[in-house]
């Protein structure tokens, strides 16, 4: 496992790309990467460009940290993801534009491209609405996630885990790209959805397909 500090940088740069992946901007969305017996996360209301490796907070999974520092807002749904997902390693969460359109209207993604396989299964569920950094989100969220690797959070935004931080920022460029050819095909038409056996192949064929595969 790669050392506390590389773990820091690594959060500090793929904040520095946020911005300009189209998927966050401003200080919204927040990083995490697992650590130890707890996760390093990006702290509350900064913007990316000011994060220092050692501006990253550690948080154990009783939800401790050491002051004056302060954690995203966010700290107890990466916390619980980690509880309940040991296959997840690093968690991004942004509010895209489309993603989060999506959201707003409480829509799912359906599997009306193959590359709904990013997402782990055949749709990418919209987690409920509940007010931010609430027990409450983190609850809905995990139940989203529940065989899946991401999820679109209602009026707020959509989360991405993955085996690596640059995976799961890959993964939300995926997610985020979905959801844009998603809403652009709805105002085409009716999008055709794959059938389940169609699915499956996709998914079966995906587990070793570029950054999919990559492992912690
Ligand atoms: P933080 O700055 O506290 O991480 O909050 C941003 C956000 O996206 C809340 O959902
Ligand atoms: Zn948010």
């Amino acid at each position: 496992m790669s050392d506390e500090l590389t773990l820091r940088k690594d959060i500090v740069a793929q904040g520095a790309k946020l911005a300009a992946s189209g998927l966050s901007q401003g200080t919204s969305g927040n990083l995490s990467i697992r650590c130890g017996t707890g996760f390093l996360i990006t702290p509350s209301g900064t913007p990316y460009e000011e994060i220092t490796p050692a501006g990253v907070v550690q948080v154990d999974m009783a939800g401790h940290w050491d002051p004056p520092l302060r954690p995203s807002s966010e700290w107890r749904f990466h916390r619980d993801i980690y509880a309940a997902r040991p296959d997840v390693q690093a968690v991004v969460h942004v509010h895209p534009p489309y993603s989060t359109a999506l959201a707003m209207c409480r829509m799912d993604i359906p599997a009306a491209h193959y590359m709904i396989a990013v997402g782990g299964g055949d749709s990418i569920r919209c987690a409920d609405y509940h007010t931010y950094g609430t027990q409450a989100l983190s609850d809905a969220v995990v139940q989203a996630l529940e065989g899946r690797l991401a999820c679109l959070m209602a009026n707020h935004g959509m989360i991405a885990t993955g085996g690596t931080l640059a995976q799961a920022m890959w993964r939300a460029i995926e997610v985020e790209t979905l959801a844009r050819q998603y809403a652009l095909a709805l105002q085409l038409g009716k999008p055709v959805m794959l059938t389940d056996n169609e699915v499956t192949q996709v998914l079966e064929k995906f587990a070793n397909y570029g950054l999919m595969a990559a492992k912690p």
